[in-house]
């Protein structure tokens, strides 16, 4: 590619909207362009790294045997109201009608979607086990949208779905994909970490996400000093899934509404009280991953002294509820709710001590798909709550037994779900199995969020001058930047014949033969974060010589041609 020919417009300002680096340096370097709240076109520059790492995600899925279909963004209703997520699944699905007053969502997920495919297209176990994944643009309708591409409303998704005549099948692909993810955030040069997650609302018995470290990530994850355990915060703070599951179990039988004392609630749930807490609202699992909302406020400064327990059936809808609806369900005098923020009364129980949530209560991120799925940075809007909660947890013992806790902040990448049998039962997908009687298959959901990856890219890899892609990610690799190509027929000419040699030695390789001053050609290619950068100039050509020099390094060399080739190739 030549610059002089490709569509490249940078930005020397720091838009005044962006708040975090990668958002900044993206529109800087012109990636992205704004369209409506969370809406981007992807220029041909951030194209191109989006379908690096396309590329990559789909490579490593085929390596690892799924199979790669295309399922429409579109979805009719009627699917939905088979799962129950029509309803269910709450503001983030956007609802359509067509002309003839038809329904339809544009998918945020495609578990309804894939589950009807496979009923009408598997019909024995020795078709099994099978994942179908898909590359396709998702829509959710995101309460705060933020941070480009990071939280946008459309984005793009890998998803894929895995089917299973028995638990130790899907067991054994939930592996699959664990490893395939594995490599492909290693492949993409990217600093991660995989840490148990909740099952939520989605149910199941398993489930990883996949974090990429940044200290702008919305999400707090907890890991072991000692040992090799890390789990998301809300999880951290859980009991185990298990003892989780029975807990959720006891509070299905707390009468509501009622009062009783902190005491009473640790003993019905389990669990020793440890913390001081100010007011928690607590929110349990069924069974079968629906909500069953329990709310608790407990006040006081040190030791919690009055919880009221009330299921809050308005909101098995997942909606958030507010402040009037929590007083009404406890009929309660507002008072009594003190500092308490309205609308986000949504908390999953906790812990072995009782989450620590101080003054505030938090709400689901993900209504209907997985309620455990609560941000910190996201949904407490205050620094010093945030700051707040990570102290709570930095410096227990962690829940493996081995070492303490530290928190760290990520970016969820990634998610992988043993989902079992929830969605193939509602839907009533069956095939025979090896007895001829007919089964209801298990199944696994694994996520990418394919171009959040992008920005958490650069949230891990950047400095001052711009972006610092890793080799994986780059649009090229490298820049061949031409001094004065317009007025110097030699340069010009020993520029293109190197790039002709460079691509048909197979590295990427970009033409800068638009006749910038070098100072503002330099900055170019620094901020779109070329790994490698060549000038071509009259007195290196006189010398012999090609001026090198690798992104992160602080300073350029001089190479002779063969050295520059060993150095490229
Ligand atoms: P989050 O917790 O950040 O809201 P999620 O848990 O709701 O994400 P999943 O349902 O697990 O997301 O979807 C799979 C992947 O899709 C996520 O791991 C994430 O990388 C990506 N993703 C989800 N929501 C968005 C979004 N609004 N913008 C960009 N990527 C997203
Ligand atoms: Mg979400
Ligand atoms: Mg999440
Ligand atoms: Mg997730």
């Amino acid at each position: 590619m030549r610059l002089s020919k490709f569509h490249l417009r940078t930005e020397k300002e720091t838009p005044a909207d962006a708040e975090i680096v990668s958002h900044q340096l993206m529109l800087r370097a012109g990636m992205l362009r704004k369209l409506a709240a969370g809406l981007y076109t992807w220029s041909p520059l951030g194209l191109r790294v989006l379908r690096k790492v396309e590329g990559i995600v789909r490579e490593e899925m085929n390596r690892a045997g799924a199979i790669e279909l295309q399922m429409p963004t579109i979805q009719p209703r009627e699917l939905w109201e088979e799962t129950g997520r029509w309803q269910k699944f709450g503001g983030q699905l956007l609802k359509i009608k067509d002309r003839k007053e038809a329904e339809y969502c544009y998918g945020p997920t495609a578990e309804e979607v894939i589950t009807d495919f496979a009923r009408q297209e598997i019909n024995s176990y020795k078709q099994l086990p099978v994942n179908f994944y898909n590359i396709q643009t998702k829509f959710r309708d995101e309460i705060r949208p933020r941070f480009g591409v990071m939280r946008a409303r459309e984005f793009l998704m890998k998803d894929a779905y895995s089917f299973h005549i028995d638990d130790e099948s899907l067991k054994a692909e939930y592996q699959n994909m664990y490893d395939a993810y594995s490599r492909i955030f290693t492949r993409l040069g990217l600093k991660f970490r995989a840490v148990f997650a909740d099952t939520g609302a989605i149910g199941g018995s398993a489930s990883h996400e996949f974090h990429v470290l940044a200290d702008s990530g919305e999400d707090a994850i907890a890991f072991s000093d000692g040992s090799d355990y890390a789990a998301n915060v809300e999880l951290a703070e859980a009991v185990s899934p298990g003892e989780r599951a029975a807990a959720s179990e006891t509070m299905r039988k707390v009468e509501t509404p009622t009062q009783k004392t902190c005491e009473d609630v640790a003993a019905l749930l389990g669990i020793p009280l440890q913390r001081t807490v100010k007011s928690v609202a607590i929110m349990g699992a069924d069974a079968e991953g629906d909500a069953q909302f329990v709310l608790a406020l407990v006040r006081g400064d040190h030791g919690v002294n009055e919880i009221k327990l009330a299921k809050l059936p308005g909101l098995a809808e997942y909606r958030l509820a507010t402040e009037a609806e929590i007083l009404e369900h406890l009929g309660s005098e507002p008072g009594f709710l003190g500092p308490v923020k309205p609308a986000k009364a949504i908390r999953i129980i906790a812990d072995r001590s009782v989450a620590a949530m101080h003054d505030f209560v938090v709400g689901a991120n993900e209504p209907g798909y997985h309620i455990a799925g609560v941000n910190w940075g996201r949904d407490l809007p205050e620094a010093d709550d945030v700051a707040d909660i990570r102290n709570v947890l930095a410096g227990d013992p962690s829940p493996c037994g081995q070492g303490t806790l530290g928190i760290a902040r990520g970016i969820e990448v990634g998610h992988v779900f043993a989902l079992g049998r929830k969605y193939s039962e509602a839907m009533k997908c069956t095939v025979l199995d090896a007895n001829g009687k007919a089964a209801t298959p298990a199944m696994g959901c694994y996520g990418i969020g394919v171009s959040r990856i992008v920005a958490a890219a650069i949230e891990q890899n950047h400095d001052d001058a711009g972006i610092v892609w890793p080799d994986a990610m780059a649009p090229w690799q490298v820049a061949v930047c031409v001094i004065n190509p317009k007025n110097d027929a030699t340069v010009a000419a020993a520029a293109q014949a190197l790039y002709d040699e460079l691509n048909a030695a197979g590295v990427e390789t970009v033409l800068d033969d638009r006749g910038l001053r070098p100072g503002a050609m330099f900055a170019d290619i620094e901020l779109i974060g070329i790994p490698h950068r060549v000038v071509v100039s009259e007195r290196g050509l006189a010398a012999g010589t090609f001026e090198y020099r690798a992104r992160r390094a602080s300073e350029a060399e001089s190479l002779d041609r063969d050295a520059l080739m060993q150095r490229l190739t």
